[in-house]
Order: structure tokens, then C-alpha cells, then sequence
């Protein structure tokens, strides 16, 4: 038959020997390549009981910071949102009320503050962005979940916990599971 080109090779159909047809001897070189990594460095963890450590420069889920007493620090003045290039946050502001000064640091603050997990690419411009240092990316991931809603983080999701009345939550938040 002629040849479309030159680079066709011609296989080598040679038959197999009586070892090669019991295929004992490749059996035993993969039971050989299986035992030689019984004694290796394990290339995987056991997550979630054990995690590996971030990178320093890890950007993970979003963190609504508190002031030192307890109060939301962000007061919706839209920076991050504006800055986002994923369009990922969203908020509505409202006036703090006489009496929700411990509530609230400024006189604004986010009503509703959302930021969609499917939308955001971690990229630290919010985080950048803001001028009361209120949003800050963590070092911990959005978990899985079954429904696109589920994430849509509010505020609920975001606040950090309150270090005057939720101390152990923080703590607890923060990785600290002694107290
Ligand atoms: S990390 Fe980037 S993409 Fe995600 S919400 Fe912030 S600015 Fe938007
Ligand atoms: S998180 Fe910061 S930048 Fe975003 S609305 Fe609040 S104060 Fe402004």
C-alpha cells in the first residue's frame, strides 16, 4: 500500500512470550510500584479534620469588621462596590438612629449589605478600596452549598462577632477553640 507519508512506522507485532502471556510479571510490577509508596510521605490530608496552611498573601471569604467596642465599622459609603470589577457587592444604607450609637460607628451605616460568592473572584479591591477598613478578605473559603442563593452572603454571614457580647464566637471565629 502506498504511503501518505514518510513518517509511518511499522508495528511490532512480535508474539508474547509464555511470561508475558500469564501477565504475572506486570502484575508484580504494579503491586511493586503500589508498596513502594506504603512507606512515603502521604501526598493528601485528612480535610476537614486537618487543613494545610495559607499562603500569607491568601484572599478568602469576606469579613464585615467591628470597632474595638462592637460597632459596624462600615458606614455603605459604596467604595467597595464601585471598586468591585465583578459587581459583586451590593448594600443599602440607612441613618443610625438616636440610641444605635453602639450599634453603629458613623452616622450611615448597611441596612443590607450583600456580596455574591459566584460573581466574586477574590481579588482584594473591596478590601483595598475601603476607607474604614470594615471589609477585610479572610483566611477561610465560602463551604459548598446546594443552591445558587445560599451564596449570597448577607450580613448575617459577614458580620464578624461581637467582641464585647460574643466573645467566645470570635474566638471561636478567629480559630481559637480554648476558650
Ligand atoms: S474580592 Fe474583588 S470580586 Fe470579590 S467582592 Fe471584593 S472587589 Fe469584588
Ligand atoms: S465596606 Fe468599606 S468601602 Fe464598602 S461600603 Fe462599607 S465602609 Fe464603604
Amino acid at each position: 500500500m502506498q504511503a501518505l507519508t514518510n513518517r509511518s512506522a511499522s508495528v511490532d507485532r512480535k508474539p508474547m512470550t509464555f511470561i508475558e502471556r500469564l501477565y504475572l510479571w506486570n502484575v508484580i510490577k504494579g503491586m511493586m510500584i503500589t508498596f513502594s509508596h506504603i512507606f512515603k510521605k502521604k501526598a493528601t490530608i485528612n480535610y476537614p479534620e486537618q487543613t494545610r496552611p495559607f499562603s500569607p498573601v491568601f484572599r478568602g471569604l469576606h469579613v464585615l469588621n467591628r470597632d474595638e467596642e462592637g460597632k459596624e465599622r462600615c458606614t455603605a459609603c459604596g467604595l467597595c462596590a464601585v471598586a468591585c470589577p465583578a459587581e459583586a457587592i451590593t448594600m443599602e444604607a440607612a441613618e443610625r438612629e438616636p440610641g444605635e450609637e453602639h450599634l453603629y460607628r458613623e452616622e450611615k451605616y448597611a441596612a443590607k449589605y450583600e456580596i455574591n460568592m459566584l460573581r466574586c473572584i477574590f481579588c482584594g479591591l473591596c478590601e483595598e478600596a475601603c476607607p474604614k477598613d470594615a471589609i477585610y478578605l479572610s483566611e477561610t473559603f465560602a463551604p459548598s452549598n446546594y443552591t445558587r442563593k445560599g451564596f449570597i452572603y448577607g450580613k448575617e454571614e459577614l458580620l464578624i462577632p461581637n467582641p464585647k457580647s460574643e466573645a467566645s464566637k470570635l474566638a471561636e471565629a478567629r480559630g481559637n477553640t480554648s476558650n
